[in-house]
């Protein structure tokens, strides 16, 4: 198996076969976040994706989750993101394939396209909002703001992509936490609450 940087995965997905995509993270810039910060940007070629679907099927061939790694495979293109929900499934039929994404991966990509994305086998995407608060979101260099956060998630439902949401509740400070987070208040059920 091929790793260019560390796995970084939610605590619900340990259980996962773990799939390296992408290593690194293009934005990198989240003051409280170091996952990645010596972790140039890398996009995996297919050939490794497939040689390490081959070693895991051999290892895991009844794997029923399939951790798609990396900071940001969602970056990917809708074809290529299509063109890897299908080899992943081509191995693991019938596994939940989940990964991280951000908000602003899914700017560029149509209601349509998430659609053919959820269609390949991707199932779910995890996405860290941190904050629904655009003051939060700016201070921490979140890199977009709270209306897109709502925006691309209503994108999301109505191609009925599954997702689910980290939030990071002292972000915003002390007796803060229900102020900010009634801004996406709609999506509040789906949270994974950390810190
Ligand atoms: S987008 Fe995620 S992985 Fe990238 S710097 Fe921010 S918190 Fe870290």
């Amino acid at each position: 198996m091929e790793f260019h940087g560390p796995i970084i995965r939610p605590g619900t997905d340990a259980d996962s076969v773990f799939i390296e995509v992408t290593a690194g993270c293009t934005h990198n810039g989240c003051t409280f976040c170091n996952f990645y910060r010596d972790t140039p940007f890398y996009v995996a070629p297919f050939e490794q994706i497939e040689k390490d679907l081959q070693e895991a099927k051999q290892a895991y061939p009844n794997a029923k989750k399939v951790w798609a790694s990396g900071g940001k495979p969602f970056a990917l293109s809708t074809e290529k993101l299509i063109a890897l929900g299908k080899l992943i499934s081509k191995y693991y039929p019938d596994a939940i394939v989940s990964t991280y994404a951000r908000i602003d991966d899914i700017f560029q990509k149509t209601v349509e396209d998430l659609k053919a994305i959820h269609a390949s086998g991707i199932d779910d995407v995890m996405i860290g909002i941190d904050s629904g608060d655009d003051a939060v979101l700016s201070f921490v260099n979140k890199g977009y703001i709270a209306k897109d956060i709502v925006t691309e998630c209503q994108k999301l439902d109505e191609a009925t992509f599954p997702h689910r949401m980290i939030y990071l509740g002292r972000l915003a400070g002390k007796g803060n936490l229900f102020k900010v987070l009634e801004k996406v208040h709609i999506y509040s059920i789906r949270f994974i609450l950390t810190i």
